[in-house]
């Protein structure tokens, strides 16, 4: 049976190139990168490569780059040093934000008793900048933490538009990056941010290791403490191998990026032709600007088929996902479609496809052929 990998949101299959390199470095460049001998020097050499490397793709300066193991591992470093370091009382965020943001910020709250506001999201499931302009203008040190794309609906956030936003209302801007990093160019000379998070196995690289950009002279201070590795700010060995293949495999996907991009735009709007041909009163949720890696849809079907077409999908070597996690038989709707969808529409059967330049039309064929068996 053909295996049809759709859920390239959810992670992404490694870049051979990038597996050779991490090879190589496991069986050679095995040093501390902390040792002063010979090996240990060639593996600093090797992750201070890395970091500039990272630093060039998004055009930071080197010293700005911390490695992590994940991206949720950055995402709870920035926002809770933000608070406790950083004096901040306030966060703009939400409800749509990835739980590496979400839940981080509701145990900070509890914490240390925040005013957390959320930012109105509107039916499309785009950030309404309106509101968050009024919620700007209220007083208290603040960080704003909102999401580039969305991992469920692909929905693009204006970074340059709102970084401009917060330089105006002096607050500080964390962006979690993780969908759009290696998809989308990004460049810190003209976008402000003060803090974006990236994880390497979203853009065909490694699992476990993440980096923070960290604008110079934050004042974040580390989560862990230990050894002095990362500038004092993280410490524990850093994984040479891991971060050697998240800069390669962000540095393909730098170079490559138009080219792969237009290749899975292309498949995006063959897909939604075949939808729109076969399952014709299908919805798409999100909006025409979101990223074409991800195409969240709401299928014209009753809603006792929702509880079985990820199972029935995948019986047919069909890996996609849903907006919603089923947990033990019962199906909680997704937080991100709660925001945006009625509660009928909600109870109807969605799923997310997520595209990467792996797959061909004959995949999209495959599973337009598979979702007709469950008319
Ligand atoms: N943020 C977003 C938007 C994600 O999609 C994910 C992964 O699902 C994460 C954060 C968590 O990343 P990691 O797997 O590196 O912890």
């Amino acid at each position: 049976m053909k295996k049809v990998y759709l859920d390239n949101a959810s992670t992404t299959p490694i870049r051979p190139e990038v597996v050779q390199l991490m090879t190589k470095i496991m069986l050679e460049d095995y040093g501390n990168p902390s040792s002063t001998h010979g090996l240990g020097r060639n593996s600093k050499s090797i992750l201070e490569l890395s970091r500039k490397g990272i630093a060039k793709c998004i055009n930071a300066t080197a010293s700005e780059i911390i490695f992590t193991s994940s991206a949720t591992e950055a995402n709870n470093w920035i926002l809770r040093s933000a608070v406790v370091d950083l004096n901040v009382r306030r966060i703009i965020t939400s409800r749509i934000e990835h739980h590496a943001v979400l839940y981080v910020v509701q145990e900070l709250q509890k914490e240390f008793h925040l005013q957390v506001d959320y930012v109105d999201v509107k039916a499309d499931g785009s950030i309404d900048l309106t509101h968050l302009v009024e919620l700007l203008g209220v007083d208290g040190k603040t960080v704003v933490s909102l999401m580039h794309v969305n991992n469920e609906t692909g929905v693009v956030l204006d970074l340059q538009r709102v970084g401009m936003l917060c330089k105006e209302y002096k607050t500080l801007f964390h962006s979690d990056t993780v969908q759009s990093l290696g998809k989308v160019a990004i460049d810190l000379q003209l976008v402000s941010v003060d803090f974006l998070v990236a994880s390497a196995h979203k853009f065909h690289g490694p699992k476990g290791v993440g980096f923070a950009f960290v604008k110079k002279n934050s004042g974040l201070q580390p989560l862990l403490y230990g050894g002095e590795q990362e500038k004092g700010l993280r410490a524990g060995t850093e994984a040479v191998h891991q971060i050697a293949g998240m800069t390669k495999a962000l540095e393909i996907s730098c170079v490559q990026m138009n080219e792969e991009i237009n290749y899975i735009s292309e498949l995006k709007s063959y897909l939604i032709t075949q939808l729109k041909t076969f399952f014709s009163g299908f919805s798409i949720n999100g909006n025409e600007n979101a990223l074409s890696t991800i195409l969240n849809i709401t299928l014209p079907f009753s809603a006792d088929k929702t509880a079985m077409i990820l199972f029935h999908l995948d019986m047919k070597g069909i890996a996609v996902s849903r907006g919603s996690a089923c947990q033990s038989g019962s199906i909680r709707p997704s937080h991100v479609l709660a925001e945006m969808l009625s509660i009928e529409d909600l109870k109807k059967p969605n799923l997310r496809i997520s595209l990467s330049h792996y797959n061909t039309k004959e995949d999209i064929n495959v599973f337009i052929e598979a979702l007709k068996s469950l008319k």
